[in-house]
């Protein structure tokens, strides 16, 4: 029996937790290389969801706190809220895409999130929704 149970524990690849949290912000972009209306400078009303995974939960039974993912995402919001994106690093090289800014998201948050677990939590996926119809995701 006991033996059975920690065969099971080294397979604990199947076993996950997920958390996920929406915020918002307004910003402008324009995209380059591009021919239509989205080459002209516009605005959006974004949406970002971040889903956390991880195979165990801390001391209070949590993946993690949902207020501690809202600031982490909120870090990355304040850098981009009410600005025109195509001014802000790394977006004055790569097209402020609803594709881009969810990998960006990905990875500002994912290395953050990665220390401060010490890898007990990862970023799952992020979705960026343009419009409440339109929406891109990044995962690795
Ligand atoms: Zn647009």
């Amino acid at each position: 029996m006991a033996a059975a149970l920690c065969s099971r524990r080294g397979r604990s690849r199947g076993i996950m937790f997920e958390v996920t949290v929406e915020d918002t912000f307004a910003a402008g972009h324009y995209l380059r290389n591009y021919k239509g209306k989205c080459e002209n400078p516009h605005g959006h009303n974004y949406k970002i969801r971040v889903t956390l995974a991880g195979a165990e939960l801390d001391k209070a039974g949590l993946l993690l706190d949902f207020k501690d993912l809202r600031e982490v995402m909120r870090h990355v919001i304040e850098r981009l809220d009410h600005q025109m994106i195509n001014d802000i690093e790394p977006f004055t090289v790569i097209n402020p895409s609803a594709e881009n800014l969810a990998k960006y998201f990905y990875d500002e948050s994912n290395g953050r999130l990665q220390s401060v677990t010490k890898g007990r939590v990862r970023v799952k996926d992020v979705t960026v929704f343009e419009t409440d119809t339109t929406t891109a995701k990044y995962s690795e």
